[in-house]
This record gives C-alpha cells, sequence and structure tokens, in this order.
C-alpha cells in the first residue's frame, strides 16, 4: 500500500529500543517468491507466524512460516494489497490456536520507499488491535519488502503491549549469514578508518573484498567461554575489524590460564583479586580497536540477561567446552535462528607422550543438525556439570563407599575429566573458529563439514566427519519458535545459579 505517508495512529518508541528479525534462508527465498510475484508495479501480501523473546534491548522476533493466501484471500483486481474478511479471520484465529505470533509482511513496487501509508497505518492499526486481543497479548509484526536494481529494502514495525517498537535488522541465516539494516532506522555501522596511509585490513581486503570487509566492521560477534580458544578467537576478529562483541565468561583468570590465554599480560598475575576473563579480552579487543563496542556479563549463557545480549549478535562462538553449553547452542540455533560455531579440544598424553592433540568444530544452524543428532551429547556429563558442590560432594563419598563394598562406583560419580590442554592447540582452534566465523559472515567460504574433528599427532591429520544420526530427532519441530518453545528446550538454568549475570561493561547502542 505505497500511498502518501501519515505517521498519526503508529507513532514509534525513540527510546533506542527496537526489534530485531530472524528469518532462514529458504524461508525468505520462499517469501520474496510470493511477495515479489506481481512486480515490478504491483504488491503482495501474506500473513505470518513468527515466535518473540522480550529483552531488555526490544524484541527479538523469528520467522515462523507464512500463512499463505488461499484463492480469492486476496484482491487480484487491486494494484495494492487488500485482505478480505475470511482471511483475516482465519489469520486472527490462528493467533489464538497455533502459540505463536501472528504479522503482516507486504511488498512495496519495485523502487519504491518501503516507508508504510496512510493505509498500511489503517491496517496496522486494526490487526494490531484485533491480533493482540486474540493472542491474549502477543506482539503483532509488520514488514515492507522492495526489491529493484539497487537491491532489497525493507521496514518494520512491531506493535506490543501499547507500544509501536521499530524494526532495525533483518538477519537471514543460511550458507551466508546476511545482514540487513531497516530503511527507515538510523545507521549505526562504525564508517571509519584508522590510519591515513595503507587499511590495516588491506590484505583481508585483497582476499575477501571490500564488501566483506565492511560486512565484517557491521558485525557482532558472541564469544562464550574467553579463555583458550575464545581469547585468540575474539583476537583476531578484532584484527578483522569486527565492529561489536558480547563477551561471556564466569571466570577469574587464574594464573595456569596464562599459557594459553591471549588477552593476559605479566602484571595481571600479581592482581588482587584477578580480573574476570572478560574484562581482560575487552582490553586486548580495545587495544586492537579502540572503536569496537564491547559488552562484557560474568557469567553462563543459560542467566536470562545473556541470552538477551547474545539475541543481539550476527553470529555466536561457542568456546566453553562444556556439555550444557553445546546443548544451549543446539537450541537457540533451532528455536531463535541463532548460528553459532562451536568449538572443543581434547588432550591426552602417556609419561611425557601426547598421545591425543583432537580439535572438534560444529556448526550450529536451524537447518542443520542438532548437537543430539550429531550424537556429541553425554547427558551424564551435563548433570555433573548442573550440580550443585554440595551434591558433588555426596556423590563423590557414595562412589568411595561403593568402591569399599567391590560395587562400580560409576553409577554414584563419575569423576570430571581433568582437560589437559595446552596453547599451541587451543590458539590452532580458537583461530580456525575465527576463520569460519568470518567465512560464514561474507561467504567467502564454508567449514568443509557440518562438523568434524582432527588430530595433529595423526596421519593427514586425522580428519572425521561427525555424521549426523540417521535415528530420529524431533529437532525439526518448532523452529523459530524462540520464548514459546520455552517447554522444548533441552537444556535450562539449575535453580540454584542466579537468573542473571554481572553486566560489567554494554557495548549497545
Ligand atoms: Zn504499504
Ligand atoms: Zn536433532
Amino acid at each position: 500500500m505505497a500511498l502518501q505517508s501519515s505517521i498519526t495512529k503508529v507513532p514509534l518508541v525513540r527510546d533506542g529500543r527496537h526489534v530485531i528479525v530472524r528469518i532462514q534462508y529458504s524461508d525468505r527465498k520462499r517469501l520474496e517468491k510470493h511477495l515479489f510475484q506481481r512486480y515490478p508495479d504491483r504488491e503482495w501480501g501474506t500473513f505470518f507466524h513468527f515466535g518473540f523473546r522480550r529483552t531488555a534491548w526490544g524484541i527479538a522476533l523469528s520467522y515462523v512460516g507464512g500463512l499463505w493466501p488461499e484463492s480469492s484471500d486476496l484482491d487480484r483486481q487491486s494494484d495494492i494489497v487488500e485482505f478480505s474478511d475470511d482471511y483475516n479471520l482465519r489469520a486472527f484465529r490462528s493467533g489464538s490456536t497455533s502459540g505463536v505470533g501472528v504479522g503482516v509482511v507486504h511488498s512495496h513496487p519495485s523502487g519504491y520507499s518501503t516507508h508504510p501509508s496512510a493505509l498500511d497505518d489503517d491496517m496496522d492499526d486494526y490487526f494490531a488491535r484485533e491480533l493482540s486481543s486474540y493472542t491474549g497479548g502477543f506482539p503483532y509484526c509488520s514488514l515492507i519488502f522492495q526489491r529493484n536494481d539497487q537491491g532489497f529494502s525493507f521496514s518494520g514495525r512491531v506493535y506490543d503491549r501499547g507500544e509501536w517498537l521499530p524494526v532495525k535488522t533483518l538477519f537471514t541465516t543460511g550458507e551466508v549469514l546476511q545482514r540487513d539494516h531497516s530503511e527507515l532506522m538510523p545507521s549505526d555501522s562504525t564508517g571509519y578508518e584508522w590510519t591515513d596511509g595503507e587499511s590495516t585490513t588491506a590484505r583481508l581486503e585483497a582476499l575477501l573484498g571490500e564488501p566483506s570487509a565492511l560486512r565484517l566492521q557491521g558485525s557482532c560477534v558472541g564469544i562464550i567461554g574467553c579463555s583458550g580458544t575464545g581469547t585468540p578467537a575474539g583476537h583476531l576478529l578484532a584484527r578483522a575489524k569486527v565492529g561489536e562483541f558480547v563477551l561471556v565468561d564466569p571466570q577469574r583468570f587464574a594464573p595456569s590460564n596464562h599459557e594459553r590465554f591471549h588477552a593476559s599480560v605479566y602484571d595481571d598475575l600479581m592482581s588482587n583479586p584477578l580480573d574476570y576473563k572478560v574484562e581482560l579480552l575487552a582490553r586486548l579487543i580495545q587495544s586492537v580497536n579502540p572503536h569496537a563496542r564491547i559488552t562484557t556479563l560474568v557469567g553462563n549463557a543459560l542467566q536470562d540477561n545473556v541470552l538477551d545480549e547474545l539475541l543481539r549478535c550476527d553470529l555466536i562462538l561457542g568456546c566453553t567446552d562444556t556439555v550444557h553449553g553445546r546443548v544451549f547452542l543446539s537450541d537457540v540455533a533451532k528455536h531463535n535462528l541463532l548460528p553459532s560455531i562451536d568449538v572443543g579440544v581434547d588432550m591426552d598424553g602417556d609419561n611425557g607422550k601426547v598421545t591425543t592433540q583432537l580439535t572438534q568444530l560444529t556448526r550450529y544452524s536451524p537447518e542443520l543438525p542438532c548437537a543430539f543428532c550429531n550424537g556429541v551429547i553425554d547427558t551424564n556429563e551435563m548433570a555433573v556439570e548442573f550440580m550443585t558442590d554440595e551434591e558433588k560432594r555426596l556423590r563423590e563419598k557414595a562412589a568411595l563407599e561403593a568402591e569399599a563394598r567391590g560395587e562400580k562406583p560409576d553409577s554414584y560419580w563419575r569423576r570430571q575429566r581433568q582437560m589437559h590442554t595446552v596453547g599451541y592447540l587451543t590458539t590452532t582452534a580458537g583461530a580456525m573458529a575465527a576463520g569460519y566465523a568470518e567465512g560464514w559472515l561474507t561467504g567467502a567460504f564454508a567449514m568443509p563439514h557440518a562438523a568434524f574433528q582432527f588430530d595433529l599427532g595423526q596421519e593427514r591429520l586425522g580428519v572425521v566427519p561427525t555424521p549426523p544420526r540417521q535415528d530420529y530427532c524431533i529437532c525439526g519441530q518448532r523452529i523459530g519458535w524462540a520464548d514459546q518453545a520455552q517447554s522444548y528446550r533441552n537444556v535450562a538454568r539449575p535453580t540454584h545459579w542466579a537468573p542473571r549475570a554481572l553486566l560489567l561493561s554494554s557495548g549497545a547502542v
């Protein structure tokens, strides 16, 4: 409905709160094919379903699927989109039965602005009121798409609890991680040059191209686990000029980390108390790029405000080497359409000889196998990660008593593996994860397998792709359902953990 614009019915909030929309590449292709079918001059539209999460900065919304119009649902004679009463009612009813939100997306003619028209305002005002009552208070989302020779543009707004929030970013997840910025929102990219002379990323630009360099500058990368693999990854991404970081780690730096920790200097060993790992990595990133925006959280990905901040990211690097961390990444890839690369290392030795130097890299994305399909999840190990210290002591005691009686102690307590990790391997693994992140964000290259392992000490590096398990898995369900899939999560914060992480600094704009 590309007529003269009016903003009277739909006043947007002006306090910085906004909406981020995520969609899978295959869904976006199908949606665009539908919306642009009467191009270049005539519009088209559809209702759609979405999941959502309300956060401190606004709403993270994820596309679930189209509620496609049937033959008489839209008026084919009209140049603009006109929804029939039957179609409206079908959409309203699905709002009360589907368990997810309902929105509208329509196209504007090729070459037109995506500024909402007065008719769009009328439509959104009506749908927002009806749908919020049919859904029992879920948000209502309205998007406008346009494509022409110059490319794609969009705008959007979301009604929630009496207010209208602007949609700022559209993330598309697939072989390439695409980021589109709303035509109606001011840009927040960091368009700066550090030096008057040669660009500090001249070699990267020569290899990946200038658009890729700009793509990295406009990206936000989350790093969960800021130690052996997380610090080299953050270091390299800072040098590649990634513009924004969300750093998450619960621990303070310890002297035994120094051998593989890229962010500490000698003096840090004398600090009392020792600094948090996220503070030291933030300092390193800032020393490389003072323009980088950095959010630091002392905590765990399962805490509420950590997920909120991670949902602002283009991509997450999972550098924790924990089972629950992997399950979390797998869940949010499916439910929130938030992609990630998980990296883990495993070393072992005997009498001064190193026998295992394993690195495992796994890509999580809504269209890829989940952590359970990949068969990498040991639920017993995850249970141990969630035990209280008291529980661990009791279990250990029970195991010792069982052993004394001549029984197998494993049913009581399986000792956690002592991680023998050394800097050259964690650095290699972290650097590879950073490289694959750059490749995925820019589309320049991809991991050779969705998941694979290799061993530095083996012939031909012992590369093994981890094939997805063939038996049943229900991970193809409730994709994009966000918080509405809460009861289908495979992992949740144990009740003895604090609900929120400590936010040390915020780089959000
Ligand atoms: Zn319109
Ligand atoms: Zn699965």
